[in-house]
């Protein structure tokens, strides 16, 4: 039996990590057309991209930066559009059966319910999607028939775990997290890390702001946001697990105490290639486990006292609603005056916690109450730090 000879996709965030590694398993196999291309600011290699894989459409956030880029691409046969009609038109083309989402932010919401209302599926990196609007995306994915598929490495890990499984045999999921760099320190070593010592990430190379939430466990507390919509489990049966070496990409436990893993070297371009090809799997180059040069992989809990980015999403998923977003956009927010020196590491969680502490939960937020949310959060943090 012979599946179909092209799959057609759209890229939102081309020029991240995730896009670039995403139009690395692109490369590799041949039958995987681009029809489009999403990036935010960095023309030059959008339109590297442009010139290598041809798409239809092209899309950059500014118009300012679409005109440039309309003027360099005039010999081929591309189309430049810009802003969130941009992004939107490239989520409903026709020819496209699925949109990966590896935009970074909430910005990804719309283009996200576009696409699935227009029958796409989602490979879907873009966490803050489903973390903020997981309450409007899984309905609606399930009304619409179309796929939701987890390229966060854990969440892969526990689809791959729950393949031919019953979900409602599912005990518990468990998450794992390398820790982050400063694994073992306390809260007084953490007061005045270095922007440079954040951004080293003990085992995957990923962009910036991701990194830093790995460093604070941010990362992992959006994680379990994630995978309760993803999967439709309660918090309380979601555990995350400290694996430093980041050999188990996660786990799930079945009623009868079975528990399925999936291993394997730090590569996203697993995880990538799984989504846009599932329930398929194709060959993938690169390094394998080599269990005995490994000899161990280690467990710890994580310390909840002194990396707060875990209790507080606990905290924002259980008040719910309006509540995720808060966490959220806070500490995005947080984040780019970490990147920028303007506040020390510790200040994130300071953020956060005022910001979550000064607001009212909304239940069951439309996406305009959840993008008004965003800017409240963002106004209450330039009227502050
Ligand atoms: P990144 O910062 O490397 O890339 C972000 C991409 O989004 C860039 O191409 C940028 O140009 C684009 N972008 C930003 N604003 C835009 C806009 N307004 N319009 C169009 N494009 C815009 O980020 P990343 O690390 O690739 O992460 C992307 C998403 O995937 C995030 O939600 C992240 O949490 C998630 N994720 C990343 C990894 C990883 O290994 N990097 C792993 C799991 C999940
Ligand atoms: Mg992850």
């Amino acid at each position: 039996k012979k599946g179909k000879l092209m799959k057609t996709i759209a890229v939102l965030g081309a020029t991240g990590s995730i896009g670039t590694q995403t139009l690395e398993v692109a490369r590799a196999n041949k039958d995987i057309r681009i029809a489009a291309l999403a990036a935010g600011r960095n023309i030059r290699l959008l339109e590297e991209q442009i010139r290598e894989f041809l798409p239809r459409v092209a899309a950059v956030w500014e118009e300012a930066d679409a005109q440039k880029l309309r003027t360099a691409v005039r010999d081929l046969d591309v189309k430049i559009v810009s802003g969130m009609e941009g992004l939107l038109e490239i989520c409903t083309l026709p020819e496209v059966e699925t949109v990966v989402t590896a935009i970074v932010g909430m910005i990804g919401i719309r283009p996200t319910i576009a696409a699935i209302q227009a029958g796409k599926d989602i490979a879907l990196a873009n966490k803050e999607t489903l973390v903020t609007a997981g309450h409007i995306i899984m309905p609606l994915a399930e009304q619409c028939g179309v796929k939701i598929l987890p390229v966060d490495s854990e969440h892969s890990a526990i689809f791959q775990s729950l393949n031919g499984e019953n979900p409602r045999q599912i005990h518990k999921l468990l998450i794992t997290a390398s820790g982050g760099p400063f694994r073992g320190r306390k809260r007084e070593q953490l007061a005045d890390v270095r922007v440079e010592d954040a951004l080293k990430h003990p085992n995957w190379s990923m962009g910036q702001k991701i990194t830093i939430d790995s460093a604070t466990l941010v990362n992992k507390g959006l994680e379990v946001m994630e995978a309760r919509w993803l999967f439709g489990m309660d918090l309380d049966r979601i555990q995350v697990v400290v694996q430093p070496q980041s050999v188990i990409h996660s786990m799930v436990e079945f009623v009868d105490g079975a528990i399925i893993a999936q291993l394997g070297t730090p590569d996203m371009k697993l995880p990538i290639q799984y989504a846009l090809y599932y329930p398929e799997r194709r060959f993938l180059a690169g390094d394998r486990l080599d269990f005995a040069r490994l000899s161990q992989i280690t467990f710890e809990e994580p310390d909840t006292e002194t990396f707060l980015g875990l209790p507080l999403a606990y905290r924002a998923a259980r008040a719910g609603g309006s509540m995720p977003t808060v966490f959220n956009a806070a500490n995005e927010r947080a984040v780019s005056k970490f990147l920028s020196r303007k506040i020390g590491f510790t200040d994130i969680y300071e953020i956060i916690t005022e910001c979550m502490e000064a607001h009212k939960v909304r239940q069951n937020p439309s996406v305009e109450e959840i993008l008004e949310t965003e800017q409240e959060t963002y106004e209450m943090i330039e009227s502050r730090w």
